[in-house]
């Protein structure tokens, strides 16, 4: 039986941490945090809207009165999905990673709304990006809201009593992403270098920095995992999820020593081991990162075609699913 249930919402970790969580944990149905002690709070991330991350901080006010005035906002790393709610917690101290903060800078709000307005006229990855988000996020009236505090490495905060440790092990998932150890929680919200029960797009690398990731929390004294996606696992599950990107490393070093373009070689690889977990077009990105990290100087795809290729691969999926299904009834 699993300790924790993957449902909507807060849920008590005891001693004053918490979680925050979205299922179904896909494209953007991220989760977050908050640690609480002696009167003060520290949130962890927000979400990818206004309305869901005011739902949230309602949620959080009602089970700890001291929210109602959150000092701290940790952002895990840049992606929207955990910072485009930053707005409204805009006058607690945001601390991020240097290079999350440099990541963010570049992120567009308005070039993100046109691009969903106009998805028709984008082919394969304005359809892929309109089934993902159109109906489940709202991107109008948000202002990108910047990290107020930086680091580099390692940062030591205390909320109230309560030690909390910011570690940098990016770049993997993106440019700057951090763990946050409670140590005596024995608790660690891994942000997005763990989604569990999904695949994770592996944006910036290298894939072998990520493995690192995935030893350090390993080898932490913790019991309870947060990921950035899915439901809160325990310690093991870093073993799986370490699992399959040695697995792709190995598979993908094949491909791209045989010549094999960069879509080839992710719909060849077998992922049928990772049955159950959601979003296995993710594949074409951590294909294209890891043909990146072995030195291709060509044949790299820009973050569209990451998009445009991710769509085909998922229809063609469904495509494949649906023949399956009625097999017996046509023959
Ligand atoms: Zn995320």
């Amino acid at each position: 039986m699993p300790k924790w249930t993957f449902t909507k919402g807060l849920h008590d970790l005891g001693n004053g941490c918490f979680a925050y969580l979205q299922p179904t944990g896909g494209w953007g149905w991220s989760n977050a945090g908050l640690i609480a002690d002696s009167g003060q709070t520290l949130l962890i991330d927000t979400l990818y809207d206004l309305k869901l991350t005011a739902e949230m901080l309602d949620k959080m006010r009602a089970a700890v009165p001291s929210a109602k005035s959150i000092r701290t906002l940790v952002n895990t790393h840049s992606n929207a999905d955990h910072t485009f709610g930053n707005q409204l917690v805009k006058d607690a101290q945001i601390i991020a990673s240097q290079k999350c903060y440099d990541e963010m800078k570049e992120i567009d709000v308005e070039a993100r709304r046109q691009e969903l307005k106009n998805w028709q006229a984008l082919g394969d990855a304005g359809l892929f990006q309109h089934e993902n988000l159109d109906g489940n996020f709202d991107f109008e009236g948000i202002v990108l809201t910047m990290p107020t505090k930086t680091f580099e490495r390692e940062l030591d905060l205390k909320v109230g009593d309560k030690q909390v440790k910011l570690i940098e092990v990016g770049p993997a998932h993106t440019r700057g992403d951090i763990l946050i150890h409670v140590p005596k929680d024995r608790t660690v919200f891994t942000g997005d270098i763990l989604f569990s029960n999904g695949h994770p797009p592996a944006w910036a690398g290298p894939i072998s920095n990520w493995i690192k990731a995935c030893d350090l929390i390993m080898s932490m004294d913790v019991e309870t995992v947060v990921p950035g996606h899915g439901p809160i696992v325990e310690k093991s599950a870093l073993k799986d999820f370490k699992a399959y990107f040695e697995y792709l490393t190995r598979e993908t070093r094949k491909r791209f020593d045989a010549g094999m373009s960069i879509s080839e070689a992710a719909y060849d690889i077998d992922l049928s081991q990772f049955k159950g977990w959601i979003d296995e077009e993710r594949i074409v990105v951590n294909v294209n990162t890891l043909y990146k990290d072995l030195g291709a100087s060509s044949g790299l795809l820009s973050p569209f075609e990451l998009r445009t290729w991710m769509g085909r691969y998922r229809r063609e999926q469904r495509e494949t699913a649906h023949d399956h299904s009625h097999a017996g009834h046509n023959h």
